[in-house]
């Protein structure tokens, strides 16, 4: 089992792209939450990627903290399946920070820079993924809703940009087409099918990214994974069923019964929640024995 390690997203989401369904991007935030996901992808034989926000990171105590816990739990459990660990919205110094402490994946999203400061950033923070195998993710126009604080305007991308950004060789390219962070409001407006398509039409063979994977319906997943989107960003979806089980078992009591005060007892149902959602989120997606 030693030769299990985690590996580039750029494999994964080329065979992706090709076959018309997308990878899923589940973002962890600690132990249980990584050892649900893992488990959940080996039995279904998909392909993963882990992202991590900056904030997560330093929830858990750093970069290198969460290398070293996924890449011994990957040991641990027998993972056979590719799996990329991601750092999420990274900053300029973030991505640097994360490359240093072996995430096999980043995203630099300089989305909030001017294009021209975008484009400067992205090709030295690729040049520095790439001359270690490590696969770039880049952002044009932000993605609504709250990205670790940062609140942004849910803005449509600009093809052409796109198309600017894609052309520094990044790996993948998120691009807002309507999309937010978060949960979605009730007169949100939908996923603009145009503006995607025209990227893809401009951006050709490169992965496309869905943030925001939330709530969006069933059929708008389906459609913008038949317009080249290859990867798609589950967060606040995990979260909401880990928060809605773990109140099930306090209301219930079940803390007080016996020694379901263990946190291992009392974060059981919300580990298994997240599976659930994971396992959910995978068959939609369509990568599920695409190992
Ligand atoms: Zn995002």
């Amino acid at each position: 089992m030693s030769d299990i390690k985690l590996v580039s997203a750029q494999e994964m989401l080329t065979k992706a792209k090709a076959g018309k369904y997308a990878v899923a991007q589940i973002n962890i935030n600690n132990l249980e939450w990584t050892k649900a996901v893992l488990t959940t992808v080996q039995e279904l034989q998909s392909p993963i990627i882990l992202g991590v926000s900056e904030g997560a990171g330093k929830y858990m105590c750093g970069f290198n903290t969460v290398t070293a816990m996924t890449t011994a739990m990957m040991k641990t459990l027998g993972i056979t399946v590719p799996v990329a660990l991601h750092l999420d919205h990274g900053s300029y110094e973030g991505a640097k920070q994360a490359l240093a402490d072996g995430f096999s994946s980043i995203m630099f999203d300089g989305s909030h820079y001017g294009i021209e400061e975008n484009i400067e950033k992205t090709k030295e923070i690729v040049a520095l993924a790439y001359a270690k195998g490590v696969s770039v993710e880049a952002e044009v126009g932000s993605i609504g809703g709250e990205e670790d604080g940062v609140i942004g305007g849910g803005e449509v991308a600009d093809p052409e940009e796109c198309k600017k950004i894609a052309d520094l060789g990044v790996t993948m390219l998120a691009a807002g087409i309507g999309n937010i962070h978060g949960v979605y409001p009730p007169n949100w407006t939908g996923l603009n099918f145009e503006v995607l398509a025209k990227i893809q039409e401009l951006t050709g063979t490169m992965p496309l990214v869905l943030h925001g994977g939330t709530g969006i319906p069933a059929d708008m997943i389906k459609e913008s994974i038949s317009l080249g989107v290859s990867k798609i960003n589950v967060n606040t979806e995990c979260q909401l069923s880990f928060a809605e089980a773990t109140r099930k078992y306090i209301e219930a009591g079940k803390d007080r019964e016996g020694k379901g005060f263990d946190p291992r007892k009392l974060l059981n149902p919300g580990y298994e929640a997240i599976k659930a959602t994971v396992k959910e989120k995978l068959e939609l997606f369509g990568s599920v024995g695409k190992a």
